[in-house]
């Protein structure tokens, strides 16, 4: 019954717990501070990475939309060249009258105006029937008839004078691709009196498109209002004789703005560009300037992908640093764990008796007054047993002194053996003086405590020769308070306690004395007769 765990509440060193709470804290504050920085650069450079994103796009859009601007502007001075010489050209053909022409003159005038523009590729006048009457360049093929060609066929039979753009055709003269720029010319009565042609070389917008930095993927495409491809880049052989009318800009955006920009698929190569497109105001004319999808995303991709690698390289240093930092907290808790323990365990020892194994008076001196506050809130009594070997110098005159040590270890065993709670507190208060405290308990319990212990102790048969009963007594003084009596003081109890083992003493030993009585009184009542 060595178990006093109730008292068994070593106090901690508060520097020493305190500093495992602060290193406790510290770590928890180093965990904190590495999640709370990671955080904070991945949501930055999240953040980074969408602007640049949508800067990207913006830039995109504001180039798609200047390269559109300057593809139509390229395609209406094309053709309002055209448009204008030949309607200067149509006036003077018509003055003079188809059939009175001066052909060696104009066609001198035709090389001349030719000459100045390089879009053109050529200029030529048909008769009523198609036949060719004059044209820029120096020889006719001979029997070649246009009244088969589209552009003829309108004019014939539309009344009107604006100039017509049609589909790319390829020429008759020079096998070039060329797209017809053509007007009615009239017979003073205005019937039909044939057809002026300027054809524009559809090479010179392939060649003016080729001169744009755009990426690989990036596309520019002249088409009439209708539809049909008149230029592209990139070129490829019978792409003129595409139409881009099913497209999403011609379905969905052209209809309700003649310019802007869109993010579709390609009707051609089935590439996902932003395009930006216009409708030509002054002729049936669009362009859309593209730039692949991929020539926005790709780079700006690469970029997130470097910023990724350097933020995960950062990241993996400062877990790695982490991971250091916390390891040596780890073990400097565990030092300072081992360190609280050792602590304990000196504790625990500078409170213990080294030869009973019982707790000393250093502990009764700690124990005793806070046994006592708790009596004293709780309400409950408390009671102290001093207990003193009897005649023990005699006895270690006689078998020696560590005979003597060795029956104070039986005592104190004796002594713990008959501890029946928890709270009992059994102490070796000094020499061959033992003192057992005892929570909870009156005076009559501890009366019965004390003759208990008396009894265990000479029960113990130790032969003791200068004892008039042969074996080792002992003798007890008990102090006990009243529950909720507030004059109760360690020093009161032991003295109380005292003075009733001095009592015990000079009244034959092996016996005990308390306020309420003693045990020779009890024997007394006990071996009388009942009345
Ligand atoms: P009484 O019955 O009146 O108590 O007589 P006593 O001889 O027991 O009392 P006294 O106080 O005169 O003697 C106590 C003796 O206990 C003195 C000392 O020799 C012995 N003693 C004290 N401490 C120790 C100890 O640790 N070991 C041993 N072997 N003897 C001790
Ligand atoms: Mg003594
Ligand atoms: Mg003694």
């Amino acid at each position: 019954m060595l178990d006093t765990a109730p008292h068994d509440h070593p106090q901690d060193d508060p520097s020493n717990s305190q500093g495992i709470g602060r290193t406790a804290g510290v770590f928890r504050l180093t965990v904190c501070f590495i999640a709370l920085v990671i955080v904070t650069f991945v949501a930055v450079e999240g953040w980074r990475a969408w602007r640049d994103y949508q800067d990207a796009f913006a830039q995109a859009y504001d180039s798609v939309m200047n390269l559109s601007q300057a593809t139509a502007q390229n395609a209406e001075d094309a053709v309002r060249q055209v448009d204008v010489m030949t309607g200067a050209l149509a006036e003077r053909v018509e003055g003079d009258g188809l059939a009175k022409l001066d052909v060696p003159r104009i066609h001198t005038l035709m090389v001349e105006q030719a000459k100045l523009m390089p879009q053109l590729h050529g200029l030529f006048i048909y008769d009523a029937q198609g036949r060719w009457v004059v044209t820029d360049k120096s020889a006719t093929p001979a029997g070649v008839n246009n009244a088969d060609r589209d552009y003829f066929i309108y004019h014939r039979t539309h009344l009107d004078r604006h100039v017509r753009i049609g589909k790319v055709i390829t020429s008759r003269s020079t096998g070039d691709l060329i797209i017809p720029v053509s007007r009615r010319l009239n017979n003073p009565d205005g019937s039909f009196a044939g057809v002026l042609l300027g054809t524009i070389k559809v090479s010179y917008f392939v060649d003016y498109y080729g001169d744009f930095k755009i990426d690989g993927k990036g596309a520019l495409v002249l088409t009439l209002r209708t539809g049909e491809i008149l230029a592209r880049r990139p070129f490829t052989p019978g792409i003129t004789d595409q139409s881009i009318a099913q497209g999403e800009i011609f379905q969905r955006y052209l209809p309700t703005s003649g310019s802007g920009v869109a993010e579709v698929q390609a009707v051609v190569d089935g590439t996902y560009r932003i395009y930006g497109y216009r409708a030509l105001t002054s002729y049936p004319l669009i362009v859309e300037a593209g730039i692949s999808r991929d020539s926005v995303v790709g780079p700006w991709r690469h970029g997130v992908t470097k910023t990724a690698v350097v933020l995960l390289v950062l990241i993996a240093g400062l877990v790695g640093f982490g991971f250091i930092l916390l390891h040596q907290l780890r073990r400097r808790m565990r030092v300072e764990n081992e360190l609280r323990r050792a602590h304990e365990v000196m504790q625990e020892m500078a409170l213990t008796d080294s030869l009973t194994g019982l707790g000393n008076r250093r502990k009764l001196d700690m124990l005793l007054p806070q046994e006592i506050n708790r009596a004293r809130r709780q309400g409950y009594a408390i009671a102290l047993i001093m207990l003193d070997v009897d005649y023990f110098k005699r006895f270690n005159d006689r078998y020696g002194h560590s005979v003597g040590d060795d029956c104070l270890r039986r005592v104190a065993g004796a002594i713990a053996q008959t501890l029946k709670r928890p709270a009992d507190l059994a102490i070796r208060y000094g020499g061959e003086e033992f003192t057992v405290l005892l929570p909870d308990t009156t005076s009559t319990g501890a009366s019965l405590m004390a003759s208990e212990i008396l009894a265990a102790i000479s029960a113990l048969g130790i032969e003791h020769s200068d004892h008039p009963l042969g074996v080792v007594t002992a003798s007890a003084g008990i102090a006990a308070s009243l529950p909720k009596s507030d004059e109760i003081t360690p020093a009161g109890m032991i003295k109380a306690a005292d003075a009733f083992l001095y009592m015990a003493k000079n009244n034959g030993r092996n016996r005990w004395y308390s306020p309420m009585g003693n045990s020779a009184l009890e024997a007394l009542m006990e071996s009388r007769p009942p009345a």
